[in-house]
C-alpha cells in the first residue's frame, strides 16, 4: 500500500520541512539494508549505540529523499534540496504510530503471538495450515521487537485476509506499544520460560507484562495447566472470550484427551467446545506437542473444521529457521535458507548476502523455486522477485519449477536460466558451470533444494564445526550491557576467532559495528582484509618482519618494548610513514610484555614526542585475574599502576589517546574500569570465564558414525588393546581423532560425546583420524550424528576433563574441520 508524504506527516504528527510530492512504499530503519530508494521513508532511529541521523547524507546520495527525523539537519534546504523531513519528538515512537495507523485500516482477523518460545514456530505453522485458503501476511522471520513488529505489520496490504504476529518483549514496559501495534483479535500465550527473567521482579510480572497483549482481544487462548499464567488471567477482569488448554482439566475449552507418541509421530485426541477431534502430528518432541495444540486451537477458532485440520496437521513441516554459509566447490560460497519460502524472506536472505562483503568480487546468483504464496497473480508475485534481486545486485537467476519457467518473462536479470525441476537443474551444464560465485539457495521444501547444497558443498570430511553468528552477536550485546554507550570495544578473533574461523566471525562483527578487531599476527589481519574487513584492526603481536605488511593493509601493532618501538620508527620512516597509529602496552603485573608502568614512562614518552613516525592511538594492560575474586587486590593493583601510567602518557600528548584495560571476565567483573574502550574475547564466544558457564553457545563440533559393530566381553577396542570390553557391547567409529583437535586425553572413558542425546564414552585410546564410543542401550545407526561439544553439551565438560581451560580446546579445533556459518 502506498501512502503520500502528506498522509504520512498527518498520521505521525509531524512537522514537515521541505515540499515534493512523494510516495512511501517501503520503510527502511538499517542504511544497510536500502533497496528501492524512491520510495523509501527513512525512521532516523536512535539507539544506545548509534544514530540513524548519521547516515543521512549516505542515503541521500544513495536516492532517498524521504526521511522522519529528531533533529532537522542544520542547511537542509540548500543540502537536501529537494527531501522532506518529518520532524517528531520521538522517532521510534513515530513509527510505531504510523505502524498504528495502517493497522486501523484492516478489519480482519489478526493473531497476535507472545510467549518465552515457540512464538515462531507457532506463527510459521499457523501460516502452513492457513495458507491454502487465506491469503496470510506474517512477521518475516522473528521480527518481533520494538521495531520488528512495526516493520512486520507494516507489511499488511490489501489482499491480506489475516494477519499473524509475534511481540516478543524483553523489559517491562514494553508490550503497551507492540499491542498498540499488533491490535489482536486473537492473543495467544504460547508459555513462560525463563527468558529475560533477570529484567523482571518476578515471573508473575512477566507474566502480567506479556498479558497486556490480551486486553482488548475478542480471543485469547492461554495453557490453564501453569498456575501462574492462569492464575494472572484469573487476576484480570477479562471481556473476551476465553480459550483454554489443558492436560489435565476437562472443563478447558481444548482438553487434551490423550497423547500417543509413536515412533515417528503422535496421535492427538481432543475435546474442543464438546467436538471430539483427533490429528496426527509428524513430530514427536514435546514442544512442537504443545505447539501444534495451540495452532489447531487458532485453526478451530478461525471456523476450520476438525476433518480439514488433521489433513493440514498431518502435512506440517519443520520450520528451519536458519540461513546457513558454507564453502562450496569451484570457488563458490552457498548461503542456503531453507526457511519458508515467500517474498518477505527471500528479501531478507537477499539482504543478508548483500551485506557480506566480498574480497573478490564474485557474482551473485540466485537458485530459487517456486514460491507458494497464494493471493498474488503469478505474473505479479515474479516481477517482484526480479526486481527484488535485481536491485540487490543478482546477476544470474536460476528458477526451479514449473510456475516460475511458466513465467519467465517477468524475471529481468541478465544471464537467467529455468528448469522444472531439481533433477533437471542438477543433470545441466548451468549447474556444472558454478564457479567463484556467492550462490543463495532458497527453495520451498518440496522442491527438494537439499539436494543442490548437498553436491555443491565442498566435501572434506564428515566433521564439522557449526558456528552461530546469532550467539555470537548476542554474547556482544550481553558484554555491552555492561558498558557505557561511549565506551568502545575491541573484539579478539585471535587464534582464528578462538577456533571460530575469523573471516566470517569479523564480517558480523563488522555490521555490528565493533570499533576494533584484534588479530595475534600480520598475516591473519592481512587474511581479514583480503576479505574485504575495512574495520580497524590490531596486531598483538607483531613481527619485526612484518612492518611493511602493516603499513600496506594499515594493521595497527601493540609496542611493548623499546627494542620493538625502535625498529618500527625506523622502518615507518624508511617508507616515508608518518603518524601510523600504535597501541602502547604497560605491564603492571602480567609480566609477559610491556613497558614498565613506572621506569619506563619518562624515557617513552621522550622517545614518542621526538619523532613522527608513530603515534599513540591507545594504551593498555592486561589483567591477570579478572575472572576470580581471589585476585581482586591484585587487580585493583594492577589498575591503579595502569591508571598512572597511561595518564601520565595522556598527559604528555595533546591528542585523546584511549585507555583500556578490562577483558571479558574484567567487563563484567570491573564495570567501573571500562574506561575508553574494553576487549572481549572468550565471551564473544559464549563462554564466562568467571564462572564457567555458557552465556550463548557459538559453536558445536559435530561428526557422524561411520561404522558399528558388536563386540563380546573380553575383547578389546584400539592401539594397545586399551579399551577392555567388560560387557558385550556395541561400538561405533566416529571420523574425528586427535589430529582435529580431539583430545587424546578424553579417551579411555575419560569423557564422552552425545548420540541422540544420550551419553557415549570413548572407548579405548583416540586415533589421530577416528575415535571409538560406547553406544550400548543406545537407539542410533551408522550415519547419525554425534555432538562432541556444544549446545548440548558444554565445552566446559571436556576442558574440565583435560584439566586446563575451554580456550584450548576450542583453539586446538584443527583447520580441516569444516567451519558452517549460520543465522536464524
Ligand atoms: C586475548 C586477550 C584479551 C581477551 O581476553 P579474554 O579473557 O578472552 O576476554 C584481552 N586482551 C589481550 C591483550 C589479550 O591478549
Amino acid at each position: 500500500m502506498i501512502y503520500t508524504i502528506e498522509k504520512v506527516t498527518t498520521l505521525i504528527g509531524a512537522r514537515r520541512y521541505g515540499d515534493r510530492d512523494c510516495n512511501v512504499g517501503f520503510i527502511l530503519t538499517d542504511s544497510r539494508s536500502l533497496c528501492f530508494p524512491e520510495e523509501t521513508l527513512f525512521f532516523a532511529l536512535k539507539s544506545e549505540r548509534n544514530d540513524g541521523h548519521n547516515y543521512i547524507a549516505e542515503l541521500y546520495r544513495r536516492g532517498v529523499r524521504n526521511f522522519v527525523v529528531s533533529d532537522v539537519p542544520n542547511n537542509f534546504a540548500s543540502d537536501y534540496p529537494d527531501a522532506n523531513f518529518l520532524r517528531v519528538v520521538n522517532t521510534l515512537e513515530a513509527l510505531q504510530r504510523l505502524a498504528e495507523r495502517h493497522r486501523d485500516e484492516f478489519n480482519i482477523p489478526i493473531v497476535g503471538i507472545t510467549g518465552s518460545n515457540g512464538k515462531t514456530i507457532v506463527k510459521e505453522w499457523l501460516y502452513q495450515l492457513l495458507s491454502d485458503d487465506m491469503y496470510v501476511t506474517r512477521s518475516p522471520r522473528s521480527y518481533n521487537s520494538q521495531i520488528g513488529v512495526p516493520l512486520s505489520v507494516w507489511l499488511l496490504n490489501k489482499q491480506t485476509e489475516i494477519g499473524i504476529f509475534e511481540a516478543g518483549i524483553s523489559e517491562p514496559g514494553e508490550m503497551l506499544a507492540l499491542r498498540d501495534i499488533i491490535q489482536p483479535t486473537i492473543a495467544v500465550l504460547t508459555n513462560l520460560g525463563s527468558a529475560h527473567q533477570e529484567n523482571f521482579k518476578s515471573k508473575e510480572a512477566k507474566c502480567r507484562e506479556k498479558l497486556i497483549l490480551f486486553h482488548d482481544a475478542k480471543t485469547i487462548v492461554y495453557n490453564m495447566d501453569d498456575e501462574i499464567i492462569n492464575d494472572t488471567v484469573e487476576s484480570y477482569n477479562y471481556s473476551g472470550e476465553k480459550i483454554t488448554w489443558s492436560f489435565k482439566n476437562p472443563k478447558a475449552t481444548m482438553f487434551i484427551k490423550s497423547v500417543e507418541k509413536r515412533k515417528n509421530d503422535t496421535v492427538i485426541n481432543y475435546n474442543f467446545k464438546d467436538k471430539e477431534g483427533k490429528y496426527i502430528l509428524p513430530f514427536i518432541d514435546e514442544a512442537s506437542i504443545s505447539n501444534s495444540i495451540i495452532c489447531a486451537i487458532v485453526t478451530l477458532c478461525l471456523g476450520v473444521s476438525t476433518d480439514v485440520l488433521s489433513r493440514r496437521m498431518a502435512k506440517l513441516e519443520p520450520v528451519a529457521m536458519r540461513l546457513e554459509v558454507k564453502v562450496g566447490q569451484h570457488g563458490c560460497t552457498l548461503i542456503n535458507d531453507s526457511y519458508n519460502s515467500d517474498v518477505n524472506s527471500l528479501d531478507i536472505a537477499l539482504d543478508f548476502m548483500n551485506r557480506r562483503p566480498d574480497h573478490k568480487g564474485r557474482r551473485h546468483t540466485l537458485i530459487l523455486s517456486d514460491i507458494f504464496q497464494s493471493g498474488e497473480k503469478p505474473e505479479n508475485l515474479y516481477r517482484d522477485v526480479s526486481d527484488l534481486a535485481y536491485k540487490r545486485g543478482v546477476v544470474k537467476f536460476i528458477g526451479v519449477g514449473p510456475e516460475l519457467k511458466a513465467h519467465a518473462d517477468q524475471i529481468q536479470i541478465p544471464e537467467k536460466f529455468f528448469f522444472s525441476s531439481v533433477e533437471q537443474l542438477i543433470n545441466s551444464e548451468v549447474f556444472r558451470s558454478l564457479r567463484d560465485e556467492v550462490i543463495l539457495i532458497k527453495g520451498a521444501r518440496q522442491f527438494g533444494f537439499d539436494q543442490i547444497t548437498e553436491l555443491l558443498v565442498q566435501k572434506v570430511h564428515e566433521t564439522i564445526l557449526e558456528v552461530n553468528l546469532n550467539a555470537v552477536v548476542k554474547n556482544l550485546n550481553w558484554y555491552r550491557s555492561f558498558m557505557k554507550p561511549e565506551t568502545k570495544l575491541v573484539c579478539m578473533i585471535k587464534a582464528n576467532a578462538y577456533g571460530a574461523g575469523s573471516v566470517e566471525i569479523a564480517k558480523t562483527l563488522q555490521d555490528h559495528r565493533v570499533d576494533y578487531l584484534a588479530v595475534a599476527v600480520a598475516d591473519e589481519g592481512v587474511t581479514l582484509r583480503r576479505n574485504g574487513i575495512t574495520s580497524n584492526i590490531m596486531i598483538m603481536n607483531p613481527e619485526m618482519t612484518a612492518f611493511k605488511t602493516m603499513f600496506d593493509y594499515e594493521l595497527e601493532p601493540e609496542v611493548y618494548s623499546f627494542r620493538l618501538l625502535e625498529a618500527l620508527i625506523k622502518a615507518a620512516e624508511k617508507e616515508g610513514i608518518t603518524d601510523f597509529p600504535v597501541h602502547i602496552k604497560l605491564d603492571t603485573g602480567m609480566h609477559r610484555l610491556g613497558f614498565d608502568p613506572i621506569n619506563d614512562m619518562d624515557k617513552l614518552i621522550d622517545r614518542l614526542k621526538h619523532q613522527n613516525a608513530v603515534i599513540p592511538r591507545s594504551v593498555f594492560s592486561h589483567f591477570v585475574g579478572s575472572d576470580s575474586d581471589d585476585f581482586d587486590d591484585f587487580s585493583a593493583n594492577q589498575f591503579a599502576l595502569f591508571d598512572a601510567g597511561s595518564k601520565k602518557l595522556q598527559a604528555a600528548f595533546d591528542h585523546k589517546i584511549l585507555r583500556h584495560i578490562d577483558n571479558s571476565a574484567g567487563i563484567e567483573h570491573f564495570p567501573e574500569r571500562q574506561l575508553d574502550m574494553c576487549r572481549l574475547g572468550l565471551g564473544l564466544y559464549g563462554i564466562n570465564s568467571r564462572n564457567n558457564e555458557i552465556i550463548n553457545n557459538v559453536s558445536t563440533l559435530k561428526t557422524t558414525i561411520l561404522q558399528m559393530r558388536h563386540i563380546p566381553v573380553g575383547d578389546t577396542v584400539g592401539y594397545s588393546r586399551k579399551g577392555t570390553i567388560e560387557h558385550d557391547s556395541v561400538i561405533a567409529a566416529i571420523p574425528i581423532g586427535y589430529a582435529d583437535g580431539l583430545n587424546r586425553h578424553l579417551g579411555n572413558r575419560h569423557c564422552y560425546c552425545l548420540v541422540n542425546g544420550q551419553k557415549a564414552e570413548y572407548v579405548g585410546n583416540i586415533c589421530m583420524d577416528v575415535a571409538m564410543i560406547d553406544v550400548t542401550g543406545i537407539d542410533c545407526k551408522e550415519g547419525d550424528t554425534v555432538e562432541i561439544f556444544g549446545d548440548h553439551l558444554p565445552v566446559t565438560v571436556l576442558s574440565d576433563v583435560l584439566d586446563t581451560i575451554p580456550y584450548e580446546v576450542l583453539t586446538n579445533i584443527s583447520d580441516r574441520v569444516k567451519r558452517i556459518y549460520f543465522q536464524d
